[in-house]
């Protein structure tokens, strides 16, 4: 065997290995107690095949230009300063700000292989079709993941697109921009068999610029409850224009790692999907939760509220209590009280539960995480198709800042933007326990009927804080 097919069969070899430790990596990352062991499992993976690729590339030849022409200087700088960044983000970022961040780095995703698409076309525009049609797709699905991330990382931090804007004709402007994205790469194809550069350029400039706004106009309209299976539906984009620059760059372990992402994240938006009940066609292109939202028109009653100690009082008395858990446990870091006052409501004789909404918190398992790292035993941990049928026998139902995944809107009024969701029916508990800090709105902005009840008893304040309150009076007893 000579030195050059050594080579080949080393990095063959390599490419296995590291994709053999994505899978793995994967698979551990589904449950929380090895989830940390499946990221680095992953992260070793990506170190392997990003040192293989670097290594494939003839390094010798190139050691020789000006290190400003050596492309491996480029590339370990980049790798270098894009690490730094990014360890030290993650490390300072608050676990309220992790999903923005994710939806940041999705889009990060998309745009490195949208750059490497274009690199790719300026370097070598004269490919085959094959890879002319994959460099065409690789930016098209890395636009549209970019801008997209984009706007759901704006709305998701609050920083930008708070309101659902509402685009006239927004299914056709949508096929219109899709359609013209898809003649560009189309020219661009047709344009290398005649030789015509500029018709090629053209091509290029147009499906970049279609998809780009394509991504902003898909998802600046989505609001309501939706945006958990639209960000799972770009992380699947991120993945699949990997994928696609793997196939135009013919880089086996980019197509892999892509794939995996891309499937991993398809799957996840069909889960999502079935869990509020809607489908990815409906959902795209549906009509907007803005033309419909209601907002404004609130209910007049005002919410009836209570002292903690007085809640004390009915829940000592009470047998079988339910926890709701919401985005607002998570701001408040309140799930080491919450399974403190779980522990002492136990001993006071009464069952426990969790009922766990799909999307409560701001991104998939955000609150079993929470409730995991509080240690309460994943048995408690129920679904909401688990628990609304035992709801009406239920004393007290404390919701400790969930909002819109108890909003009763969501079964019982076709015009809002949460209509079809569905949700944990705390409204049909005996008592109603409203942990939250005001008249703070949830993340679709749509009023709550459930706290203007006659069953529905607010807790104004910070939910650790009360939560830490009901606890000292267990122990005061
Ligand atoms: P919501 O966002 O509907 O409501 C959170 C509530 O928590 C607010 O009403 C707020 O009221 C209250 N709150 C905030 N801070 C505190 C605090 N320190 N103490 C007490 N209460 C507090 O949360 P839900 O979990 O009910 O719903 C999740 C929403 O997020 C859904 O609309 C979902 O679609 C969306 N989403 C979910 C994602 C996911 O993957 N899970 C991803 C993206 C979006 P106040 O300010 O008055 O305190």
């Amino acid at each position: 065997m000579n030195l050059d097919n050594l080579s080949v069969v080393l990095t063959t070899i390599l490419y296995m290995v590291s994709a053999v430790l994505f899978i793995r990596g994967i698979k551990l990352l589904g449950k929380a107690d090895t989830a940390r062991k499946g990221n680095m499992l992953s992260s070793v993976g990506m170190l392997i095949a990003v040192v293989t690729v670097m290594l494939e590339k003839d390094v010798t030849s190139t050691l020789k230009s000006s290190p400003l022409q050596n492309a491996y200087v480029w590339a370990i700088a980049a790798i270098g300063t894009g690490g730094v960044i990014g360890a030290v983000w993650a490390k300072k970022v608050e676990m309220t700000g992790m999903p923005q961040l994710v939806a940041l780095f999705n889009g990060f995703g998309g745009l490195s292989s949208l750059l490497v698409a274009l690199t790719q076309y300026m370097t070598d525009p004269n490919v085959n079709t094959f890879s002319a049609v994959t460099l065409g797709l690789t930016i098209a699905i890395g636009a549209v993941a970019f801008t997209g991330s984009v706007v759901a990382w704006g709305k998701l931090s609050g920083k930008l697109f708070k309101k659902n804007v509402n685009i006239p004709g927004k299914n056709i402007l949508n096929a219109l921009l899709a359609f013209v994205g898809l003649v560009g790469t189309a020219l661009y194809a047709v344009s290398i068999a005649g030789g015509d550069t500029m018709l090629g350029r053209v091509g290029i400039a147009l499906t970049t610029a279609s998809y780009l706004l394509l991504g902003f106009t898909m998802v600046i309209a989505i609001g309501g409850g939706d945006m958990p299976v639209i960000i799972s539906l770009l992380n699947a984009f991120s993945g699949l224009a990997a994928a696609f620059a793997g196939l135009a760059l013919s880089n086996s372990v980019l197509v892999v790692s892509g794939c995996l992402v891309g499937t991993s994240g398809l799957i996840l938006t069909l889960i999502m999907c079935k869990a509020m009940n809607r489908t990815l066609y409906s959902l795209l292109f549906g009509s907007t939760s803005a033309a419909k939202s209601k907002k404004g028109a609130g209910p007049e009653k005002e919410p009836r509220s209570m002292s903690v100690e007085d809640a004390y009082l009915i829940l000592e008395a009470a047998s079988s209590v339910v926890f709701i858990p919401g985005y607002g446990m998570a701001v408040a870091q309140a799930q080491h009280a919450v399974k403190e006052l779980c522990d002492k409501l136990e001993e006071n004789g009464a069952e426990v539960s969790f009922a766990i909404h799909p999307v409560a918190g701001r991104m998939p398992g955000h609150m079993n995480v929470l409730l995991a790292e509080a240690n309460v035993p994943y048995e408690q941990l129920k679904t909401a198709d688990e628990m609304n049928p035992q709801m009406a026998n239920t004393d007290v139902a404390i919701v400790i800042g969930a909002n819109d995944v108890v909003n009763p809107s969501a079964i019982e009024d076709e015009t809002s933007p949460l209509y079809g969701m569905p949700i944990i029916n705390a409204f049909e508990a005996r008592t109603v326990f409203v942990l939250k800090r005001g008249k703070g709105a949830g993340f679709s902005g749509v009023e709550n009927p459930l706290f203007t009840n006659d069953n529905t008893v607010m807790l104004y304040g910070d939910a650790k804080q009360t939560v830490s309150t009901l606890v000292s009076e267990f122990s005061e007893e």
